[in-house]
């Protein structure tokens, strides 16, 4: 249950020295201001973030993953990848939480440039719906915490899923649809299936996979 994972009451208390050592001193004195922007919301074994890790080297971002197993696993990765590695994979992190209820305590408003929705698990009944990662109430949490600008990938291998939420996001106020352009401009998006384990899992089993990517506008009204 949630009462086995620690919550920061806000985002300034989220301790950045234990996720970013190199960033952040742990005496608290604060030698960096730079804030997290990019997130993982469940993010898996981690193979989007260690890519985007030396994609973007400059850029503070985190994995949030509700199994603990899972977590512990993506820490080590990324300590395991420190080391041999030196000065590399400082930038990337991971959590556990459930992005469902906690992502108000973890980013400030317009904080993030890029949230990330890989795979999510579909629950298909109808009464499950709700479970969703991408919904219209969450959206309204990920348009707060987004930047203007800022931009939401998600990617599926369910159809039924894709649809859903393509149509969460057509129908909010505060999105729109990136155009075809950009995605073919954006490196970001060929890792949404290459670099994730899911994503690789599809391909090797030749499956079709239905991607939604969107922008944060302001809304005309
Ligand atoms: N994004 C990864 C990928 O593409 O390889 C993992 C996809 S996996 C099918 C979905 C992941 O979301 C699982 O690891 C699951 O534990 C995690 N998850 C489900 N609900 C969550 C929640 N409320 N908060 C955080 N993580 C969650």
């Amino acid at each position: 249950s949630d009462s086995h994972f620690p919550i920061p009451v806000s985002p300034s208390h989220v301790d950045y020295s234990v996720h970013y050592p190199i960033f952040f001193a742990s005496d608290g004195q604060v030698n960096c201001s730079k804030k997290i922007q990019f997130a993982d919301v469940g993010c898996g074994f981690g193979g989007l973030l260690i890519s985007l890790s030396t994609l973007f080297p400059e850029t503070l971002m985190i994995g949030m993953e509700l199994r603990d197993k899972v977590t512990e696993y993506v820490k080590e990765r990324i300590s395991a990848l420190r080391v041999t590695n030196p000065g590399q994979y400082e930038n990337v992190s991971v959590v556990r939480t459930n992005s469902m209820k906690y992502i108000p305590n973890y980013f400030e408003k317009g904080q993030l440039t890029k949230m990330f929705f890989l795979f999510p698990d579909p629950h298909f009944k109808e009464k499950n719906h709700r479970r969703r990662v991408i919904s219209p109430q969450l959206l309204d949490e990920y348009a707060y915490v987004l930047g203007v600008g800022g931009i939401i990938y998600t990617i599926t291998d369910v159809e039924e899923l894709g649809d859903w939420m393509k149509s969460c996001l057509e129908n909010h106020p505060m999105f729109e649809p990136v155009t075809e352009e950009q995605l073919e401009a954006d490196p970001v998006v060929k890792l949404l299936s290459s670099a994730t384990e899911e994503g690789q899992k599809v391909a090797r089993n030749g499956g079709q996979t239905f991607q939604a990517v969107f922008r944060r506008i302001v809304p005309t009204s």
